[in-house]
C-alpha cells in the first residue's frame, strides 16, 4: 500500500484552515447521557492538540453508540465535549447537528485554534449508509480531513470513506500509531511471534488464525473457541460452548498449522454458567456430562507462560475464559500478567474490547507496548485486510499531489 498521508507531513499547512477530524470518541454513556469511561476521549487528545497548536480551526466528528439514524437525546455529544474541554483546558463547543446551514455558519465564525464538536453522526441514517449527499454535506464544512478513528476504520461509513473523496485527507496521530504498531508486529516481528487468540467464536477469528497462522511461530488458543477445536479432535466437551458449524473449519486449521496451534490441556469445569457454580479442574477432553469449561486450567496457564517466556513479539486478542465471573477470571488474569511481564523484552500488543476490560480489571492496562483501541478494526488488520478508512486516505486527493 502507498504511504499513508500524515498530519505531520511537512508540506501540509494547517494554520487558519478548517480541519474536520473524525475521531473515535464512541464512549459508553449512562441513561442520562453522561460518560462512564473516558478512555476514548483521552486517546483523541494528542491529534486535537497538534492541530490547535498549529493554528487550525478544529471541527470534531464522531459517532456515539447506535442511535439508529435518528436523534436520541441521551446520545448527544455534549457530555463528551464537556469532558474533552476539561482535558484540553479549552472551550469545546458542541453543535446541535452535524450538517446544515446552522453548522455552516457556526464554522464560518470560528477563529484559529478554536474547537467545535459536531453532533453524533449516527443521528443521520446517511452516515452508516455511506450516503453520497451526506458525505458531500460533511466535506463541504472543511478544507482538510483527518481520520483519527482507527476503531471505526473497518466501516464503510460516510465520514470514514466518503469525505476523503472530496477534500485532501490525512491520518491523525492515533491512527498512525495503531497502523504502525500492528503492521510492524505482523510484517516485521521480532521472533518468535506468539499470537494468543481467545473469546467465544471461532467464526469471528478464522481469518485472523489463517493469516497469523502463516506469520506466527506459535498460536495459543483459549476461551470457548478451544472447544470447537476439541470437538474436531472428537473430544467430549460436555455442555461447553462450541460452534458445531465450525468444527470442520477448526479441523482444517489444526491440519494447516500443525505444530503451531497450542490448545489448553486442562480446564476449569463448572456445573452451571454462574459465578457460584461448583467447579473442578479436568483434562480438556474429560469434562463430565452436563458440565462446561469456563476457564483454562492451571496446567495450561503454566504451559502458556512457558511458551511466552522466549517471545520476541506477542499479540493477544480475546479473553481465555469467562472473565466477567471472578471465579473464571484467573486464566485470563494470569496470561495478562505473563504478557505484560514480557514488555520490554518483547513487543506486547493487546486489543479487543473484552481483552481491554480484562486487563483493566487486573490494573495492567498501561503495561503493554501497545494497547489497540480497535476491536473489529484490529482483527481485520490482523487478517491482512486493508481497512476501508485507511485505503480512502491513501486514495484521497492528498496523495495525488
Ligand atoms: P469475543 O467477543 O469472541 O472476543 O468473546 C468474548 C467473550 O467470550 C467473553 O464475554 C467471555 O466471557 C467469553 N468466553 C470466554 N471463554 C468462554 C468459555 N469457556 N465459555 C463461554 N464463554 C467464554
Amino acid at each position: 500500500m502507498a504511504k499513508l498521508p500524515s498530519i505531520k507531513d511537512k508540506n501540509l499547512e494547517i494554520a487558519g484552515k478548517v480541519v474536520l477530524v473524525r475521531t473515535g470518541m464512541d464512549v459508553p454513556l449512562d441513561e442520562s447521557g453522561l460518560v462512564t469511561d473516558d478512555s476514548r476521549i483521552q486517546e483523541a487528545v494528542p491529534t486535537i492538540q497538534f492541530l490547535v497548536k498549529g493554528g487550525a480551526k478544529v471541527v470534531l466528528l464522531t459517532h456515539i453508540n447506535r442511535p439508529g439514524g435518528r436523534v436520541v437525546e441521551n446520545k448527544r455529544v455534549e457530555a463528551v465535549a464537556t469532558k474533552l474541554s476539561i482535558m484540553l483546558k479549552q472551550d469545546v463547543k458542541p453543535l446541535r447537528d452535524c450538517v446544515g446551514s446552522e453548522v455552516e455558519s457556526a464554522i464560518k465564525g470560528m477563529k484559529d485554534g478554536e474547537i467545535v464538536f459536531l453532533e453524533n453522526l449516527r443521528f443521520h441514517p446517511g452516515e452508516e449508509a455511506n450516503d453520497v449527499v451526506f458525505a458531500q454535506q460533511l466535506a463541504r464544512l472543511g478544507e482538510i480531513y483527518v481520520n483519527d478513528a482507527f476503531s471505526n476504520s473497518h466501516r464503510m461509513h460516510a465520514s470514514m470513506v466518503g469525505i476523503p473523496r472530496y477534500i485532501p485527507s490525512y491520518a491523525g496521530l492515533l491512527l498512525e500509531k495503531e497502523i504502525r504498531a500492528l503492521t510492524a508486529a505482523v510484517e516485521k516481528p521480532r521472533r518468535p511471534l506468539i499470537v494468543i487468540i481467545g473469546g467465544a467464536k471461532v467464526s469471528d477469528k478464522i481469518g485472523v488464525i489463517r493469516n497469523l497462522g502463516i506469520k506466527a511461530d506459535r498460536l495459543i488458543i483459549g476461551g470457548a473457541m478451544m472447544f470447537t477445536f476439541y470437538r474436531s479432535k472428537g473430544f467430549d466437551v460436555g455442555s461447553s460452548k462450541f460452534e458445531a458449524d465450525n468444527v470442520s473449519i477448526a479441523d482444517d486449521l489444526l491440519n494447516e498449522f500443525q505444530g503451531k496451534i497450542i490448545l489448553p490441556v486442562d480446564v476449569i469445569a463448572a456445573d452451571k454458567f454462574a459465578n457460584d457454580a461448583r467447579t473442578q479442574v479436568v483434562a480438556a477432553g474429560e469434562i463430565p456430562k452436563g458440565w462446561m469449561g469456563l476457564d483454562i486450567g492451571p496446567e495450561s496457564v503454566r504451559r502458556f507462560m512457558n511458551e511466552l517466556s522466549d517471545a520476541g513479539t506477542i499479540i493477544w486478542n480475546g479473553p481465555l475464559g469467562v472473565f466477567e465471573f471472578p471465579s473464571f477470571a484467573d486464566g485470563t488474569a494470569a496470561i495478562a500478567k505473563a504478557v505484560s511481564g514480557m514488555t520490554g523484552r518483547a513487543t506486547t500488543i493487546v486489543g479487543g474490547g473484552d481483552t481491554l476490560s480484562a486487563v483493566e480489571k487486573v490494573g495492567l492496562k498501561g503495561k503493554f507496548s501497545h494497547v489497540s483501541t480497535g476491536g473489529g478494526a484490529m482483527l481485520e488488520l490482523l487478517e491482512g485486510k486493508t481497512l476501508p478508512g485507511v485505503a480512502a486516505l491513501v486514495e484521497s486527493l492528498a496523495s495525488d499531489d
